[in-house]
């Protein structure tokens, strides 16, 4: 039994993300700078080049995740609170086997786990 989300549900968690992969390509940005100075101050040389392609990869990478995030975080329509609410009502995981129960009763319908609240 499957309930289909309404669309924009994932939009707090992009608002989030968004900004977190901006961050992420910020620090691979830098990553390679780090990395040979750390290597320097340990006296050792290290494959800058190495260390530099994978920064190519993984800063565009984040930069494009993070563009995607923000937008689809930030542009359109809300899901209201009432909307994802109604999507689960008043049901939890069972503990053991991970069905859904209703939220008032005392033990699992599948399993027959007690439940103490
Ligand atoms: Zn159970």
């Amino acid at each position: 039994m499957e309930t289909e989300l309404p669309k924009g549900t994932f939009k707090p968690l992009a608002k989030i993300l968004g900004p977190l992969s901006l961050w992420m390509a910020a620090g691979w940005a830098v990553y390679p700078y780090l990395v040979v100075k750390v290597y320097d101050a340990m006296g050792e040389t290290v494959n800058a080049g190495e260390v530099e392609l994978f920064s190519y990869i993984m800063v565009p990478t984040f930069v494009i995740l993070g563009i995607i995030f923000i937008i689809y975080g930030f542009t359109g329509q809300e899901v209201p609170d009432a909307q994802i609410n109604a999507l689960n009502p008043e049901k939890w995981p069972c503990p053991r086997c991970l069905k859904p129960q209703a939220a008032d009763s005392k033990k699992c319908e599948n399993c027959g786990m007690f439940i103490r609240k």
